[in-house]
């Protein structure tokens, strides 16, 4: 068996979306889930998070990656989350959908050692984005949108290397956009 070296960590249930595929916030999921789990419906604490980062260390992880559902951006001390992890010495890795991050806290996430980002984002036209990630506003749409140009334009801070994850959604009979740096 090849060794374990990669946890991930959900340190929100929270969302700046409610998307209707999604198992925690959309339409006919968030009741029942959070409803039969209201222990759940939180943010970790510091205290929390730097305890499994210290357990997951003894382990022998490396590296640390910070995935939704629950958006990692939503947790207030999300600078706080990447410092304590860095001074770990883990590696980053953090999939977003991107719509809360201005250029300047994409700065302060590399600079606070982001080092793998996977940004969603469903089609960079909004009329279809809109439909997806809901509720968004034109903001949020360009935050996602931007979001890729801003980790690569700061890779000569923390190295951010990042992905488009787009999801094919058979409702909306709209061809994707790829854009590659
Ligand atoms: S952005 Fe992700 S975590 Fe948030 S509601 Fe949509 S699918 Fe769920």
């Amino acid at each position: 068996m090849e060794n374990v070296n990669t946890m991930s960590i959900k340190v929100t249930s929270k969302c700046n979306y409610a998307c209707g595929m999604c198992p925690f916030h959309g339409e006919g999921y968030s009741a029942d889930y959070f409803g039969q789990r209201p222990e759940l419906k939180r943010d970790m604490t510091l205290e929390e998070i730097e305890l499994s980062l210290k357990k997951a260390k003894d382990f022998g992880i490396s590296t640390i990656d910070f995935t939704p559902n629950g958006e990692f951006f939503a947790h207030k001390q999300w600078r706080e989350i990447l410092e304590l992890t860095s001074k770990n010495g883990m590696k980053i890795t953090v999939t977003t959908n991107g719509g809360l991050l201005s250029e300047k806290d994409i700065q302060d996430a590399c600079d606070l050692g982001l080092s793998h980002v996977a940004v969603s984002i469903d089609s960079i036209s909004y009329d279809t984005y809109k439909v997806v990630r809901k509720p968004a506003t034109k903001q949020s749409f360009e935050n996602a949108i931007h979001a890729p140009i801003y980790f690569k334009q700061n890779s000569h801070r923390g190295g951010a290397i990042f992905m488009f994850k787009c999801k094919s959604q058979n409702s909306l009979k709209t061809k994707m956009n790829l854009v590659i740096f």
